[in-house]
């Protein structure tokens, strides 16, 4: 987000103050050149140099620290420059790692990250029914157990991140309510803390996602966007505005799924009704096309294929069509309240932009007033659990991106202690 700025702000020279001025200044500077190397997933040293505004030796400096720390690796010459000297290129290092977690009602998503955003190793743990917070816990302590004893013995895990499909308190992470789930007031960063002895930072799955967005995706180069996400627990969404995501007086900003999109609707979980997630689900899709929740994955495949050999029943037209007009709806809203660039569409909300191109893309550019529906265009995010994952894993990194070399000293002293 900010971060991704072309040239951030209050970069400081090194060496500028002196005492603890010259180590804030040194703290903010690696954490600066961190940042772009993370978010960029390699940079060559002449673009940090560019980028930071700070002088070769300075960046140099840093560089060698981090590689030190062994946050960022040095590799071989950048090819692409055309002109003028090859430069060094800088890698995040493979080393440093996040544990993310994503439970949801049919499964619990656990998975190793590296800086850049690097899935190691995903894991997706079935369930039979919605796990309640202990067997999270449980599943989460027992697959990470797995996959710390085959990491290498200088690999370190320096925190958890949990995307979770409910209402999370931003101040102790505590599940305010996860509806789908049934969970109501479940401590789970804190019992997560206990039985790993890791930090850990848990927020709504949507919110994660927009995060991850802003970092890697399609929202990378976007200072206003929309992000909104479909699965089993409902549709969530992120809001960035101007560069930041939007937070509200408590935290819950962008609960986009209980925009009122019809008057007379179905009863929402929130014990509203008419909602967007009420509204549209995935449930009904997959009712339409007889799969079973456990094969949910395949649900897009399915409805596409039926649609491109031209098999696709009316019911299934029918549950399409006014899916995509309801959100549509929603949408239209959107795009007056926010006035957004781009609005991405994730999980099985891209069936419906796919399937019914007409109706989702009318919302952003037909009857809307003319000034806030120019120049909004729709993207689709990537497929899968991995986008939900690398924002998890952003949740656990931003310590150690604000302080890089003050976590990992506290973090070994834990160690030896
Ligand atoms: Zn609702």
């Amino acid at each position: 987000m900010d971060s991704n700025s072309s040239k951030p702000a209050g970069v400081r020279p090194a060496g500028a103050g002196l005492g603890n001025n010259r180590d804030s200044t040194r703290q903010h500077n690696l954490s600066t050149v961190l940042g772009l190397v993370h978010s960029s997933a390699g940079l060559s040293r002449a673009q940090l140099t560019r980028t930071t505004g700070l002088n070769r030796s300075t960046i140099a400096a840093l560089v060698g620290e981090l590689v030190q720390l062994g946050l960022v690796v040095e590799s071989d010459l950048d090819q692409s420059q055309q002109h003028g000297r090859p430069s060094i290129m800088i890698n995040p290092g493979p080393s440093v790692l996040a544990l993310a977690v994503n439970p949801d009602v049919d499964a619990v998503g656990v998975a190793l990250v590296a800086l850049g955003g690097n899935i190691v190793n995903p894991v997706r743990f079935h369930t039979v029914r919605a796990p309640s917070m202990p067997e999270v816990v449980n599943i989460v302590s027992a697959v990470y157990a797995g996959m710390a004893a085959a990491l290498p013995a200088h690999f370190r895990v320096v925190g958890i991140g949990v995307a979770v499909p409910g209402l999370v308190d931003p101040a102790d992470g505590t599940v305010i309510e996860a509806p789908q789930l049934g969970w109501r007031e479940q401590p789970l960063a804190a019992q997560l803390a206990k039985a790993l002895q890791l930090p850990v930072a848990c927020a709504n799955d949507a919110v994660v996602g927009a995060r991850a967005q802003a970092a890697f995706g399609a929202g990378r180069e976007v200072a206003d966007f929309v992000y909104l996400f479909g699965g089993a627990s409902g549709i969530g969404g992120g809001i960035v505005s101007g560069g930041k995501l939007m937070h509200g007086a408590t935290g819950f900003a962008g609960q986009l799924g209980h925009m009122l999109v019809r008057t007379d609707g179905a009863a929402c979980s929130c014990g509203s009704s008419g909602c967007l997630e009420a509204e549209v689900t995935r449930e009904e899709l997959l009712r339409a096309v007889q799969l079973p929740v456990d094969r949910a994955e395949d649900l897009e495949q399915s409805v596409l294929g039926l649609f491109a050999s031209g098999e696709a029943s009316a019911q299934l037209r029918e549950v399409l069509s006014r899916q995509a007009r309801l959100l549509a709806v929603g949408l239209r809203g959107v795009v007056h309240q926010v006035n957004p660039s781009l609005i991405v569409l994730g999980g099985f909300l891209r069936i419906l932009a796919e399937a019914m191109p007409d109706i989702v893309e009318g919302a952003v550019s037909l009857g809307a007033a003319r000034g806030a529906r120019e120049q909004v265009r729709i993207e689709l995010a990537p497929l899968g659990e991995s986008l939900i994952l690398v924002g998890a894993a952003e949740l656990a990194f931003a310590p150690l991106l604000a302080d890089p070399a003050g976590v990992l000293r506290a973090a070994s002293a834990d160690r030896e202690n």
